[in-house]
């Protein structure tokens, strides 16, 4: 069995309970060693083969997989933040399922999540947006056109980017295609890493307090409105509003 684990952002605490227990447990551990917090290491056995896969194909971290199943192995494969989110984790298990190999997803927190952890802010605050769009600018991966900053900024929701700090400049002058020049931005450089950075502006001067910062890698830009103070309190705790758990109060 092949156990595809979220690490979490960072913190070697925010992994869940039972992606701990699979590290401890597994025969064979593969990690992606660019992001992937080298201190959860120390939860594998003395005898765990360990495999750092940045510096692997494909075909390569398959390989290891196949041969180490077909030994009796439990492997446990090590993706940064959660799986689901660019950890090109589906190629891998859609080969296991060729291969006829059985697999199991275990969650982390993305780093995402830890960053708004890290502002003490919400994402969806009533009488200012109710969505999040997770995106990133086009690198060597491309973007639909469908997608393209410009076209997610017109809502105005929340917008968290990823993968894209070393495009600054322009991804700015795009979100400014949707978003007020004054709407309020956050970077968040490591979230939940002792060298965690956080940076605030709003579009009109994000840009530079990052160079100034010298962040290149390794962050997160979210633009919304959700940074700031306006808002709405919530139905779920008005007094006058009843609901599943609570009937309303005088
Ligand atoms: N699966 C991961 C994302 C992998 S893509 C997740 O769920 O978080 C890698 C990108 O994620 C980085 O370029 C950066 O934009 C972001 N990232 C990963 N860890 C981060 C962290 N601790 N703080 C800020 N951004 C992070």
């Amino acid at each position: 069995m092949v156990y595809f684990i979220g690490a979490g952002p960072g913190d070697p605490e925010l992994i869940t309970v039972k992606g701990k227990k699979h590290i401890e447990e597994a025969d064979i551990v593969i990690y992606a060693g660019s992001l992937v917090n080298k201190e959860l290491l120390k939860y594998c056995k003395p005898s765990a083969q360990i495999y750092n896969s940045a510096g692997m194909t494909l075909d390569e971290v398959l390989k290891i997989m196949v041969k180490g199943v077909k030994e009796g192995k439990k492997i446990a494969r090590l993706h940064t933040g959660d799986p689901s989110i660019y950890g090109a984790v589906r190629e891998q298990m859609d080969a296991l399922d060729r291969h006829g190999i059985q697999y199991k997803v275990i969650p982390g927190v993305s780093s995402f999540l830890a960053t708004a952890a890290a502002l003490k802010k919400e994402y969806t605050l009533p009488g200012v947006t109710q969505t999040v769009i997770l995106t990133r600018m086009e690198g060597r991966t491309e973007v639909p056109s469908e997608e393209r900053i410009e076209a997610l900024a017109a809502h105005k929701a929340t917008m968290v980017i990823f993968l894209s700090i070393g495009m600054i400049d322009e991804l700015v002058s795009r979100l400014k295609a949707g978003y007020e020049e004054n709407t309020p931005v956050a970077v968040v450089y490591k979230a939940s890493w002792p060298e965690q950075k956080i940076v605030r502006g709003t579009l009109a001067d994000i840009a530079g307090k990052v160079r100034a910062e010298g962040i290149k890698k390794t962050a997160l830009v979210v633009v919304g409105n959700f940074l700031g103070d306006e808002y709405e309190l919530s139905k779920l705790y008005d007094k006058s509003f009843s609901h599943e758990f609570r009937s309303a109060r005088e």
